[in-house]
């Protein structure tokens, strides 16, 4: 048992870039305008998020990091097709305290004192503190005593990077919230609420931002919104093609890749790649999140139809905005 527990919280948990993933994914789901992210030692010292969100109260924070105890999903067949929150495994926090030591402070903003939780193994205690409204999550320590994982690390350099970049992708789709990422107490990167061109422009700079259309469009139950770059800006490279679906930023689907890229025609040299971010929303009974723990991939019902609103998003904003 010892070892199943640990091999399922690796699933979820198997390096600091995932802990900051699931952190962030709770503090959106608990409607924070605020999401602060402090890394030391390229995550492996400390993961640190702190959120304005709804915090949870004292009566059910001992539940926190017990694993599959989630307050996302009613306990019915079907919850989980129609879920419209990040997280509904209820496996994070639990798989956090199972890699490192787990530290929580939260508080509701109608609630006088702050609990606090503290989690490692199956060792859970809970204590009372002060703090403001919202949630702080720590995660220390990480793998220190899990010897073989600590090996297959990244350097923290590299995984700052990889880091850095889900960050900013969060920011991307997520841009009318306040970011902040810092590195070994340097800021890396931080953001102020704007729309997606602003967001491009906290990401990809300024430059970047004056040279990218808007892309909206709406109907059929499929929603496609947010920028591409305009024709002559593109690159021979996909790193900058991001999507997310419902919310959640996924591992960009080639269908998807594709679809803009047709969008654009004749217009786009062969070979490029725009620069885009495009939110899609979909009903939540016609996605499924639930293919992997790391929940980056989506099962979309109609892929290809989605994929044809997309190519027509695309086609509909270069339209407009003729050379
Ligand atoms: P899940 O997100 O799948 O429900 P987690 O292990 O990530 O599971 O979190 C467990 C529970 O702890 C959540 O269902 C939620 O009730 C609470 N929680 C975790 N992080 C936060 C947060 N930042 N703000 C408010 N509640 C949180
Ligand atoms: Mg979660």
């Amino acid at each position: 048992p010892e070892v199943a527990r640990l091999i399922a919280a690796g699933e979820v948990v198997s390096r600091p870039l995932d802990v900051v993933r699931e952190l962030v994914d709770n503090a959106l789901d608990a409607g924070a305008t605020r999401i602060e992210i402090e890394l030391e030692g390229g995550g492996l010292s400390r993961v640190r998020v702190r959120d304005n969100g709804g915090g949870i109260g004292a009566d059910s924070v001992e539940l926190a990091a017990v694993r599959h105890a989630t307050s996302k999903l009613e306990p019915v067949a079907g919850a989980v097709e129609r879920v419209t929150t990040l997280g509904f495994r209820g496996e994070a926090l639990w798989a956090a305290a199972q890699a490192g030591e787990l530290h929580l402070i939260t508080r509701p903003a109608d609630q006088v004192g702050a609990s606090e939780v503290w989690a490692q193994g199956e060792d859970v205690r809970v204590g009372r503190a002060a703090a403001p409204a919202g949630t702080t999550v720590t995660v220390r320590g990480l793998f220190a005593h899990l010897p073989a994982r600590l090996r297959t690390q990244a350097t923290p350099a590299a995984e700052v990077r990889e880091i850095t970049a889900l960050v900013g992708r969060y920011v991307l789709h997520h841009p009318g919230l306040h970011w902040r990422l810092s590195v070994d107490g340097d800021p890396k990167l931080t953001h102020a609420p704007a729309d997606h061109r602003g967001a491009v422009a906290s990401v990809y700079g300024p430059l970047n931002a004056n040279r990218v259309l808007r892309v909206e469009s709406a109907g059929d139950g499929v929603g496609v919104l947010g920028v591409v770059s305009r024709p002559e800006l593109t690159r021979a490279r996909r790193d900058r093609m991001h999507f997310s679906v419902n919310g959640r930023p996924i591992l960009a689907p080639p269908e998807l890749e594709k679809a803009v890229i047709d969008g654009y025609a004749e217009l786009l040299p062969a070979g490029a790649a725009p620069l885009c971010v495009l939110d899609i929303t979909v009903a939540p009974g016609d996605h499924n999140p639930n293919v992997h723990p790391a929940k980056q991939v989506v099962a979309l019902a109609d892929l290809g139809g989605v994929a044809a609103r997309v190519r027509e998003a695309v086609a509909a904003a270069l339209a407009q905005h003729p050379l």
